[in-house]
């Protein structure tokens, strides 16, 4: 049965580009594209296949016939927030190597400077790329009442949806969502559940494999230091349990403090080591 690995993407730094946002704690997890690039080679003369979120978990359901299955092993290639670079650097690098993808937009972002246009997202949407919801406002899932998480799961995922209705078409179902800072709690994973999701993907650094819930997946972040002898480790799965305690630790850190305080002590300490 495939275990699968999910890459976690975001913004990609382009020589002479702003990028949306320039704190040390966003700019971590910023790529710069021939990193990106390099990463994408390796995958493909390493022999991986790059899927999309549907695609991941159709492969790693032990029902699907074996057979169907491709032979090469998979990874899933995601990236959250619905920055401009999805179109113009991630999806010229990714059709170069025959690779499908997940994009999760933040609904609200759309058409904000930096960010992909209604256009755009039809356009990543034509180019056979999954589209996905990362919310409305790119809030903690985690901290909200009942009103304000309705926005972020229920209408962002209308938005999206109303975007991606091609002039005569009839458009497409979002069916997957991904969780802003990785926060979320079981009441906004029962909201995804009654608005149709699928699944709804977090930061938790584990593999996904048929055992692992649809609610539940975890995904690695790619930060902007990681070594390719790094990657390929993540790619293969190996390696994850440090990371995961890393994690774990920081999540204990987070749930003592709650969210805020834990950015504001977040933010010094990467200032401090920057
Ligand atoms: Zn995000």
């Amino acid at each position: 049965m495939a275990r699968i690995t999910f890459l976690m993407y975001h913004e990609l730094e382009l020589a002479g580009r702003k990028l949306c946002q320039s704190e040390p704690g966003y700019v971590r997890y910023i790529l710069p594209l021939d990193t990106f690039r390099s990463q994408m080679e390796w995958l493909k003369q390493s022999g991986f296949r790059g899927l999309s979120v549907s695609e991941a978990l159709r492969f790693a359901d032990e029902r699907y016939p074996a057979e169907r299955c491709p032979a090469e092993p998979g990874v899933c290639i995601t990236f959250d927030d619905g920055c401009e670079t999805d179109l113009i650097a991630a999806a010229p690098v990714l059709r170069e190597f025959g690779f499908h993808a997940t994009f999760y937009l933040t609904a609200g972002f759309l058409g904000m400077p930096g960010y992909l246009s209604a256009e755009q997202v039809r356009e990543l949407d034509s180019q056979g790329f999954e589209i996905g919801c990362h919310s409305m406002t790119h809030a903690y899932l985690s901290d909200l009442p009942e009103m304000e998480l309705r926005r972020e799961i229920v209408d962002a995922k209308t938005k999206i949806e109303q975007v991606l209705v091609h002039g005569q078409g009839i458009g497409h179902a979002i069916e997957h969502f991904s969780c802003p800072g990785g926060r979320y709690n079981q009441r906004a994973l029962a909201m995804a559940r009654r608005a149709g999701f699928k699944t709804v993907a977090n930061s938790e650094f584990h593999a996904n494999d048929s055992a692992t819930s649809a609610f539940e997946l975890g995904r690695v972040a790619m930060m902007r230091d990681l070594s390719i002898a790094q990657f390929s480790a993540i790619c293969r799965g190996r390696g994850l349990w440090k990371k995961r305690l890393q994690l774990e630790t920081r999540r204990g850190v987070q749930r003592l403090l709650g969210n805020r305080a834990y950015d504001r002590l977040r933010a010094i300490l990467l200032r401090e080591s920057s």
